[in-house]
């Protein structure tokens, strides 16, 4: 029912320290814990989320648990499990609905649902508790679990907060059934978190702060990789051509890719879709509706078909541009827990793509990456995005999107929708180029032209991104937000 999860991350604070543009931001934070940690005192900080693997949250855990611990303040991470698999349907439904998504209606059968798998779930987190713990809930999947154990324990016994990482800036039929749903297992809570105010429902308007998801530099997606590395883990996922699989006897790291006829299928061989040598546009993102794939696709396609419209290129630009190649990747399906719709998602990707014609399809690969390994999944995000001259975010709605941070850390240059998460990101024309209608082909293709046609505007870009992700969405930022706001709800 719930699983206490070891987090996968190694690194201290003075690796950080270590690295000479990271040393200011790392003693900062040093200095700012030291009064935060003895408010703290001896009470723990359980996280608790629904998956171990897979997406923003479970990204963000293991260096947050880690530092936190190292700055003295005891920190854990909890994550619900369930046998019940139309408990994560309803809850995606539910996530969809917070995002302005689906059929708005929620039924008490499915209330009632929810409440079975949470006081179960309660009961479970209730074991690893003592007096004056402090419990952090991540998302709508344990917020009745977090709500039943601290209207049990009472003020004194647990302090409750709990962090939304989705949201909508504006309301809808949807909106309202997701909120109309949520609120009253909000009531119990001390605190709310949000990645921006708009986010911010009515029932927790009074009680609600804002903290902007971060990332850690130095993780083995972000961290810096020399070229033979990159070459090296996209070689072994089975993504290049250019070195020997090295099987490995513990699990197929071996990345599968839709093949034309639109099956799947692993690499035997090396495959060649040229990643290391071809101008490559990258999304890589879980296999959601919301993320804009098919879309994507489709802006990709009429990219590609414009091509021969624009007389104006001379022949240089245009050989490189017909060379663009496409890739969209995600996990693979069968190892995230969480996410029951990703094989539908999926399946849609794989029939927009059989309506492309022969040519096109040869210029894009749909890839689902092995998932067995976190730190071989992390390796290969890295060196796809920075093997990408564009990594694309074109969601139709996003709380966050820690996928652009990733790739503007990286200066490589951004582009994205305006759903309202990516906005908060990225300013249009200073830390990348922005799609007004992610569902308008004309306006992705657009967007690829202007972009693919301007190396240095990329490049200055790709620069000021570093820059924004230096200054606003690193970890420690997000460590000292935390700590303030734990001591805040204590006092
Ligand atoms: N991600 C990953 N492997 C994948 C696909 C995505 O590690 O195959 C990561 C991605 O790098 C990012 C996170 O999952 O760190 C997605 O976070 P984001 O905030 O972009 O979206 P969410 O999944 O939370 O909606």
């Amino acid at each position: 029912m719930v699983r206490l999860i070891e987090p996968e991350h190694h690194l201290s604070l003075g690796d950080y320290e270590a690295v000479a543009h990271l040393g200011a931001a790392v003693s900062d934070l040093r200095h700012e814990a030291e009064s935060l940690r003895s408010a703290v005192g001896t009470r723990r900080v359980w996280m608790v989320n629904s998956t171990p693997r897979g997406g923003g949250v479970a990204e963000m855990l293991p260096p947050l648990i880690n530092l936190m611990s190292e700055l003295g303040v005891d920190a854990r991470w909890l994550v619900m499990q369930t046998d019940e698999p139309d408990f994560f349907r309803l809850t995606k439904r539910v996530h969809n609905l917070v995002q302005g998504h689906g059929e708005p209606e929620i039924t008490e059968d499915e209330r009632g649902l929810y409440e079975k798998i949470s006081y179960e779930t309660a009961e479970a987190i209730s074991e690893y508790l003592e007096a004056g713990d402090v419990l952090v809930v991540h998302d709508p999947q344990p917020l009745a679990a977090g709500a039943l154990i601290r209207q049990e324990l009472g003020p004194d016994g647990l302090v409750a907060i709990w962090r939304c990482h989705i949201g909508l800036d504006e309301h809808s039929p949807q909106t309202r059934t997701a909120w109309d749903f949520l609120c009253p297992y909000t009531e119990p809570y001390d605190h709310a978190v949000f990645s921006a105010p708009e986010y911010i429902p009515g029932c927790l308007s009074g009680k609600s702060t804002i903290i902007h998801p971060g990332i850690d530099p130095l993780s083995h997606k972000n961290r810096e990789l020399p070229v033979h590395k990159i070459v090296g883990i996209l070689s072994n996922g089975g993504l290049t051509g250019s070195a020997e699989l090295v099987p490995s006897p513990s699990f197929d790291h071996r990345a599968k890719r839709l093949q034309p006829d639109g099956s799947w299928a692993a690499a035997t061989e090396p495959e060649d879709f040229g990643l290391l040598y071809r101008p490559i546009v990258s999304q890589v993102s879980r296999w959601d509706r919301l993320k804009g794939y098919v879309p994507l696709l489709r802006g990709f396609s009429r990219f590609k078909e414009t091509l021969g419209d624009l007389d104006e290129l001379d022949e240089l630009p245009r050989r490189t541009l017909e060379r663009v190649g496409l890739v969209l990747a995600g996990p693979d399906p069968t190892g995230v827990s969480d996410d029951p719709e990703a094989h539908d998602v999926l399946d849609e990707i794989r029939q927009a793509y059989m309506s492309l014609s022969p040519e096109i399809r040869e210029s894009i690969a749909v890839i689902t990456l092995p998932m067995a390994s976190a730190k071989e999944n992390a390796l290969i995000v890295n060196a796809l995005h920075r093997c990408s001259d564009i990594v694309v975010q074109n969601s139709l709605q996003e709380g966050f999107g820690l996928t652009a941070t990733e790739a503007m850390w990286k200066q490589t240059a951004v582009i994205t929708s305006e759903a309202a998460g990516l906005r908060q990101q990225v300013r249009p024309g200073l830390d990348g180029h922005t799609v007004r209608d992610a569902e308008d082909p004309d306006a992705i293709a657009g967007a690829l032209h202007a972009m693919l046609r301007d190396q240095k505007r990329r490049e200055l870009l790709g620069h000021n991104a570093q820059q924004r992700v230096y200054s606003d969405f690193l970890i420690f930022t997000q460590i000292r937000s935390w700590l303030e706001l734990i001591v805040g709800t204590l006092a």
